[in-house]
């Protein structure tokens, strides 16, 4: 299977807004973990910090591809606002109940992401294909686990 050169500069393209994606949520964990408060924060910062990490190894899953495929990767950390898919939400509410429902949205915004790129990459991209499959795994478990998070903590207020 050969992809052609204007379906790699866009498989590129789409990778490199994901990564942009990926640092933005991997910093709303990072430091959602560090300023949250409130009952049951605890399991929060366990949970925060364990997809913080998630999204840092997808970052990297993204970079080494874009390289497999000649694509330059984001350098300028200026550019994750301009490429975002998903944006950032600032955690000016630092409730458990706040930080959790904007990572969840975060979460929500990403399955849309990868489901897209996975459309795109079928048949394409096998390579590409299997790596978003495996992040999209993971954000959909993400989602999962934060609406546990919210649901034990609903029973708790
Ligand atoms: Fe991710
Ligand atoms: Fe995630
Ligand atoms: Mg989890």
């Amino acid at each position: 299977m050969s992809i052609v050169k204007g379906d790699v500069e866009e498989i590129v393209r789409l990778l490199n807004k994901a990564l942009a994606d990926e640092w933005l949520a991997y910093y709303q964990y990072w430091i959602g973990a560090k300023v949250v408060r409130g009952v049951m924060k605890n399991e929060a910062v366990a949970e925060l910090t364990e997809h913080a990490a998630d999204e840092l190894r997808h970052a990297d899953m993204l970079v080494e591809r874009i390289m497999q495929l000649g694509g330059d990767p984001i350098l300028d950390p200026k550019q994750w606002y301009d490429l975002t898919n998903c944006g950032y939400e600032v955690p000016n509410d630092y409730a458990v109940q706040k930080i959790v429902e904007q990572n969840i949205k975060g979460e929500q915004c990403a399955i849309g992401v990868y489901t897209k790129l996975l459309d795109f990459t079928k048949e394409k991209d096998e390579i590409t294909y299997q790596i978003v499959l495996e992040i999209l795994k993971d954000e959909v478990e993400h989602e999962d686990d934060l609406q546990a998070l919210m649901e034990d903590l609903a029973e708790k207020i």
